[in-house]
């Protein structure tokens, strides 16, 4: 076998800053199992359906105490989405399994968390797994969306009838639009400081939906976590990369790989399924790049797919934790504020969880034609039960 040593990536000219911000994770309880065609592309014999759980972040500046949230899940009642998205789930266009067993403002009341202390939710973008239920927020906490997001989306629903937004999920409170100044970069997409202070930055990641944002919190003075949103929406999208080539063994324990495989285990085991033509491009290129299929969930896959490999730069580097929104490896290893500890994920570096996450998704690849892992939700659920589309969707 070839040995793969892996490049140097470009520099990131990460901002210098001693001002920091508490990450905390959170489970949004949002899980969903997805038609991988509108997703991933090629399409991958036994991983046509994946899973997609949903984490958010409630970000706290730890010199002003002002606190935002990164992403606010779904809602709970998904069966009061617009019309247009109440038919795609009837349809089933992407939607395979759905269940949603907490709005994420009771997850922060929960964990103790005072919603009218909340400055703004940031909407990394405006499909329904990110924008929650506002409602249930005070109106005194104020929506952040990325460029082009008021002229495009607004009006919600009822005012826009096809509309996928609920005029209820903006109305009364202060939406504001982040431009981004092109003059300040951070890697190779533009960067906005959000608190001024060097402590949390927006950044413009274009490709899958309009506005799409994600954000980059300073976890120490030189550690940061990239909150990637939905760049992309499985780490086999990120991964291996020529920067972090897959290793041509991997140990089970220390990578968090299920206990069926073997130790060591060797690479072949999860390079069979790639669509690569050589040993070098099966362990230094992503499973998978944006997907092009006639309904893809990418506004523009080329330019998605230019910001996936901006982001391989970061994935690349050893101070940049990136956490994809749909990521199942993340809630296996990240302690959440769900578990009523509220404890903080600030040192990953020192407590090796990007090591930990990095080849967990290989657990989801099919082996020989069978998927890896079992669905994390299969159909609708509804109070707890299984129920079928027309009755999940009832109002
Ligand atoms: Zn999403």
């Amino acid at each position: 076998m070839p040995s793969i040593t892996s490049k140097p990536a470009p520099p990131l000219s990460l901002p210098s800053s001693s001002s920091l911000v508490t990450v905390q994770a959170i489970d949004t309880t949002l899980c969903l199992y997805v038609r991988s065609e509108n997703f991933l592309n090629p399409i991958i014999p036994g991983h046509e359906i994946y899973n997609c759980p949903t984490i958010g972040f409630l970000i706290t500046n730890q010199e002003t105490g002002k606190q935002i949230l990164f992403d606010a899940g779904g809602r709970k009642d998904y069966w009061n989405y617009s019309p247009v998205v109440r038919t795609r789930f009837e349809k089933g266009v992407n939607v395979k399994g759905l269940r949603c067993d907490a709005g994420v403002h009771e997850v922060l009341e929960t964990a103790g968390v005072d919603l009218n202390a909340l400055e703004s939710v940031i909407w990394s973008h405006w499909h329904f797994d990110h924008v929650g239920d506002m409602s249930k927020f005070p109106a005194s906490v104020n929506i952040i969306v990325g460029p082009g997001f008021k002229e495009s989306l607004l009006p919600g629903y009822p005012s826009n009838p096809n509309s996928t937004l609920l005029e209820s999920d903006y109305s009364g409170r202060e939406m504001k639009e982040i431009s981004f100044d092109t003059s300040f970069k951070i890697g190779k997409f533009n960067a906005y400081d959000y608190f001024q202070d060097g402590s949390f930055y927006l950044l413009d990641v274009p490709g899958h939906a309009i506005g799409h944002i994600c954000g980059l919190a300073r976890t120490t003075p030189t550690t940061f976590m990239l909150l990637g949103a939905d760049t992309c929406h499985f780490p086999g999208s990120l991964r291996p990369s020529p920067y972090i080539p897959l290793p041509e063994t991997l140990s089970p324990a220390r990578f968090g790989l299920d206990s069926h495989f073997p130790s060591p285990c060797p690479c072949e085991l999860f390079t069979d399924c790639h669509s690569g033509h050589t040993e070098e491009e099966k362990r230094t290129q992503s499973y998978y790049t944006a997907s092009r299929a006639p309904g893809s969930a990418y506004v523009d896959p080329d330019t998605a797919d230019i910001s996936i490999s901006s982001m391989k730069e970061f994935d690349a580097s050893e101070d940049v934790f990136v956490c994809l929104a749909h990521d199942p490896g993340l809630f296996e290893v990240l302690p959440l504020l769900n578990d009523g500890k509220g404890d903080n994920v600030n040192a990953w570096k020192e407590k090796g969880w990007k090591e930990a996450v990095r080849w967990r998704f290989l657990n989801e690849l099919p082996k020989e034609g069978k998927r890896g892992r079992k669905p994390l939700v299969e159909g609708f659920w509804r109070d707890g039960l299984k129920v079928s589309a027309v009755e999940a969707l009832k109002r």
